[in-house]
């Protein structure tokens, strides 16, 4: 395969599907659809970005992958299981933007908020074993904040309590990590290292990632392949191509209906 990443360690696998998506339709209203009819595979190793206009139905179309939100109609699947019975919810990360908003007098430790990520992922009674103490540690590191371990969760910058939230799903060692938003309210340091960060995620750790970002011109430089959004999926390509469409046609009117879906090779 020659593509750009041939020098990296991480490849789509077209192969494997993470998440299957087929003719899903949801709404909070019965009588108003937000998503209609959506198809989507997310094959392994891949790296999306998911753009579309203010309240296109980005976020709930995360919302009902992660089950948060019961779709109307078609299917979901998860790792090849159907979304209903699936529980292996610790193959999945979720970074919202609504982490960085935290409650600055929330009194728990950076290492606390990671541990709490093992917690949650475990049987009611579960104790903190020495396995999450160290998967907390090697989440932290990946993200270069064990130095902070000690800090209130609160006294930290925007950019280093996303890295903080990012080292709590990894220390589920998810297979993918949905990010909705994650750069809100962060300045453009960190907000390159953090992008950075995803890099490698991504390229050496093998992590599948889903971004949420209405910055279209930084996802076009980051990801792999952009997905359009507009209550229906109007686009699946890569960025190059968006790039290309984006500057003849309005990639969100109406009217236009790109599918492309490209291969990487
Ligand atoms: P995006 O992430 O693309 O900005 P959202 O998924 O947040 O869009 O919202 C899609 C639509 O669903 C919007 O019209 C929004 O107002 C509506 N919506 C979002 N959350 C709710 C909710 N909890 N109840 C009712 N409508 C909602």
């Amino acid at each position: 395969m020659a593509n750009k990443l041939n020098n990296e360690l991480n490849k789509v696998d077209h192969t494997k599907n993470i998440i299957e998506i087929k003719d899903v339709s949801f709404g909070y209203d019965r009588n108003k659809d937000i998503l209609k009819s959506i198809n989507l595979e997310i094959h392994k190793g891949d790296y999306i970005g998911f753009v579309g206009p203010n309240g296109s139905g980005k976020t709930t179309l995360i919302k009902v992958i992660l089950g948060l939100l019961e779709f109307r109609e078609g299917s979901i699947k998860i790792f090849n299981q159907d979304l209903k019975n699936f529980k292996d919810w610790n193959k999945i990360g979720y970074v919202s933007q609504r982490m960085a908003n935290f409650d600055n007098n929330f009194p728990l430790t950076v290492e606390e908020v990671v541990l709490m990520g093992r917690y949650s992922g475990k049987k009611l009674g579960g104790r903190i074993t020495d396995e999450d103490r160290k998967l907390t540690q090697e989440s932290l590191r990946e993200v270069e904040m064990w130095d902070y371990r000690d800090s209130l969760i609160g006294d930290l910058s925007g950019g280093q309590m996303q890295r903080v939230f990012i080292a709590r799903a990894l220390a589920s060692k998810p297979e993918i990590i949905f990010l909705d938003e994650p750069t809100t309210g962060i300045d453009e340091k960190s907000e390159n290292d953090f992008y950075q960060l995803l890099q490698e995620l991504n390229k050496k750790m093998g992590i599948t990632l889903v971004i949420v970002s209405h910055d279209i011109e930084r996802l076009t430089r980051e990801v792999m392949h952009i997905v359009c959004i507009n209550q229906t999926l109007t686009c699946h390509t890569t960025p190059e191509e968006f790039i290309k469409e984006s500057q003849t046609s309005n990639m969100f009117g109406e009217d236009v209906k790109i599918i492309t879906h490209h291969k990487h090779n």
